[in-house]
């Protein structure tokens, strides 16, 4: 069962590289390295397992945030119209994006980062994701909002890319051009 620490902290290394390509189909510990990423993510949802081995809740999680340079992310959550996203994908991609970006008004936070980061984050306002799902799928996700957002920010980890490098670092409550708040 994935915990607390075995998720890597800002300043390791592994998560500014690059993720590599995951040769499909995934092996079998590849498949359950990205079943237990997700499991993790609903482990830290249930307020008594996230009490019992002092979780902090979660709504994604990449491979290179456990030490796995590969590219693979598990999402969790539920978007502010309660539709529900539960995935784990490989080689995830986004294809295709809007002009128009968006941002989280209350700004981002990570698994990797034990502090407050404040600033807006500009994300794509829609994004299409290709992937592969655990049971050998080829997916295709429209995604807009908040969900756009959970997926731009685990697929900038594949490519060694943390939230706050997004951030405006003179002015990080610049509102990005273009761009609507998600509140
Ligand atoms: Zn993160």
């Amino acid at each position: 069962m994935i915990t607390m620490k075995d998720i890597l902290r800002e300043g390791d290394p592994i998560l500014n590289q690059v993720a590599e390509a995951v040769e499909l189909p995934p092996t079998e510990e590849e498949k359950n390295t990205l079943a237990e990423m997700l499991q993790f993510l609903k482990n830290s949802q249930d307020e008594e397992l996230a009490n019992a081995y002092q979780l902090r809740a979660g709504v994604g999680l990449a491979a290179p945030q456990i030490g796995i340079s590969k590219r693979m992310i598990a999402v969790h959550f539920q978007d502010f119209e309660e539709t529900q996203y539960s995935y784990g994908l490989f080689n995830p991609k986004i294809v295709s994006h809007s002009v128009a970006l968006s941002y989280l008004a209350g700004g981002e936070g990570c698994l990797s980062v034990d502090r407050e980061v404040p600033g807006y984050v500009p994300r794509y306002q829609r994004i299409t994701v290709k992937a592969t799902d655990l049971n050998g799928e080829e997916l295709k996700l429209k995604l807009k909002g908040y969900a756009a957002i959970v997926f731009q920010h685990e697929i900038d980890h594949l490519n060694g890319v943390m939230f706050y490098d997004r951030i405006n670092s003179e002015a990080p409550f610049t509102v990005p051009e273009n761009s609507k708040a998600i509140e």
